[in-house]
């Protein structure tokens, strides 16, 4: 078996998963299928490009008539990659089962998953600390049991991580599930936060997993299976997830996307190209006997789903998850909550995103100033200041990219490159102060930002301009201002450095040669 990564934005990875019968690509969500009531086929999930699924072991031993059981290929009509689970979730829902722990591995050996699941204890939603703990204990003595137990190789067996909302349990976990060698790792019981929209404690918990496990080694997070949702497990390191949301929602009459959930009835006109939602209106569906009815929002949702992970794959790989995660936020209050969650770990997010990308990258709004690259630059500036006490001139840094390009200032500028004793700046509103030695390099010059932009941003970006201005102890400071973002950094400026060092030039005079012969004149008098 193999993970292989072949691109990295965020904590987010495109990858494949070599199993004994078949290859797979990451991010990937394993549909949970019922091996007692089948309504895809394998044409279909060629066609919807799904190469691994996922079943219940415990489901299919328990209904188990020969005593020789059936290869799980052969059950199931697919010949690619299959995942099993343990009865774990049955636990969850039944209290205990009755299969022990290398009961259940031995069965997987038997019916030939490719992706076999421990017997692990989940913690639940509301256990309270003591019961954590035990969960944990209770899990890693299982899985040493299922470990002694276990013959072949060939299985991918995933070790899950429990601990509920109680993070140090879940740091605990993951560290003693870290030291016993599982190809994949596994976190359990985020089904009921995932009910509850309670994606602030899940982010914590994925993170504090996340900080503890193997970094070479894919992630699973159990339960997960709406499309709204992806792109910010994803985000936080999340590999794979294995629902049968897909099917329990068509049961309902309810139609996923990635924006949210509809009801069938309350659609006018299918948005969706996928095949089920082609030549056919929603009236006609809902009309459609029962079967065909639900078979048909299966086969969408499922659509919904992979689309989602293949749109999420190209986002890694063009550097823009956080332009998705941007854009994902905004379609509900419960997603920007998550999203401002995940923005407080932007300094883990950063270790794991590229240094240089294949395409420039957007700024949005305030949120985009907590993206790694952008951390990444202010750092870089913070550490840059060689000689200090110098002139500093600070220029508007809009329109053009780079910077310097920009024409009504070329002329001012070349006068002060010449001159050893300057140092110069620009007020970025995407950047705040950029250096002029930087404004060539990425992602200054490769980020399409908004040049009028959002007034609430002028004065907090003002306000980093000063801050950082006044670093440099310099002797004068002219600036050129440009409307009203402009306005705002002269304000600043004077605030924190005095009124008698500031020289404000109007930015819009600058095209006459003899308003720059006077400014270099006083330039060169002040230097
Ligand atoms: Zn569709």
């Amino acid at each position: 078996m193999s993970f292989q990564v072949r691109s990295k934005d965020l904590l987010g990875r495109v990858g494949t998963i070599r199993t004994k019968s078949g290859t797979f690509n990451t991010p990937h969500m394993f549909p949970v299928l019922d091996p007692y009531h089948q309504t895809l086929d394998a044409k279909f999930f060629k066609e919807a490009g799904i190469d691994a699924l996922m079943t219940n072991a415990y489901l299919l031993k328990r209904g188990e008539r020969n005593p020789e059981p059936a290869d799980v290929h052969e059950t199931l009509g697919f010949g690619q990659s299959v995942a099993t689970d343990s009865g774990a979730y049955q636990i969850l829902e039944y209290g205990e089962v009755g299969v022990k722990p290398d009961e259940i591995v031995r069965y997987q050996e038997k019916i030939n998953s490719d992706i076999g699941v421990i017997l692990d204890v989940p913690t639940g939603f509301r256990s309270d600390p003591a019961r954590a703990r035990w969960t944990v204990d209770e899990t890693v003595r299982r899985a040493d049991q299922a470990m002694k137990a276990i013959t072949r190789k060939d299985i991918l067996w995933m070790g899950p991580v429990q601990g509920g909302v109680h993070l140090a349990e879940v740091e605990r976990s993951a560290a003693e599930m870290s030291k016993r060698d599982f190809p994949i790792y596994a976190l359990g019981s985020p089904t009921e936060l995932l009910e509850s929209q309670r994606y602030d404690v899940l982010v914590e918990m994925i993170i504090a997993a996340k900080r503890t496990l193997p970094k070479g080694k894919p992630f699973h997070l159990f339960g997960a299976g709406h499309p709204v949702l992806f792109p910010f497990l994803v985000a936080l390191g999340c590999d794979l997830f294995d629902s049968a949301a897909y099917a329990l929602y068509a049961r309902a009459g309810r139609y996923l996307t990635s924006e949210g959930t509809q009801l069938l009835g309350d659609i006018v006109e299918f948005a969706c190209n996928c095949p089920a939602c082609t030549g056919i209106s929603p009236s006609e569906v809902l009309e459609a006997a029962p079967k065909e009815r639900e078979a048909r929002l299966i086969q969408h949702n499922l659509w919904a789903c992979f689309s989602e992970l293949r749109r999420i794959r190209e986002a890694i790989r063009r550097g823009r998850l956080w332009e998705l995660l941007e854009s994902r936020s905004r379609v509900h209050p419960a997603l920007l909550d998550c999203f401002d969650r995940i923005r407080r770990h932007s300094t883990l997010l950063e270790a794991s995103t590229p240094t240089v990308k294949p395409h420039g990258i957007f700024h949005l709004s305030a949120s985009s100033d907590d993206r790694p690259e952008a951390q990444r630059f202010r750092d870089r500036v913070s550490r840059s200041f060689e000689e200090r006490r110098k002139t500093v001139l600070v220029l508007p840094g809009r329109w053009r990219r780079p910077f310097h390009e920009d024409p009504r200032y070329q002329t001012v500028a070349k006068f002060f490159e010449d001159h050893s004793n300057m140092s110069i700046w620009f007020y970025s509103l995407s950047w705040g102060p950029v250096p002029i030695e930087l404004d060539e390099t990425f992602p200054i010059a490769q980020t399409e930002g908004r040049d009028v932009g959002d007034p609430s941003l002028y004065q907090s970006k003002a306000e980093d301009v000063a801050r950082l201005i006044r670093t440099l102890l310099p002797r004068n400071v002219f600036l050129v201002s440009d409307g009203e973002y402009g306005r705002c950094v002269a304000t600043e400026l004077m605030k924190t450095l005095g009124r008698r060092k500031i020289v404000v030039l109007d930015g819009k005079k600058l095209k006459s040669q003899t308003i720059i012969n006077s400014v270099i004149r006083k330039m060169a008098r002040n230097s």
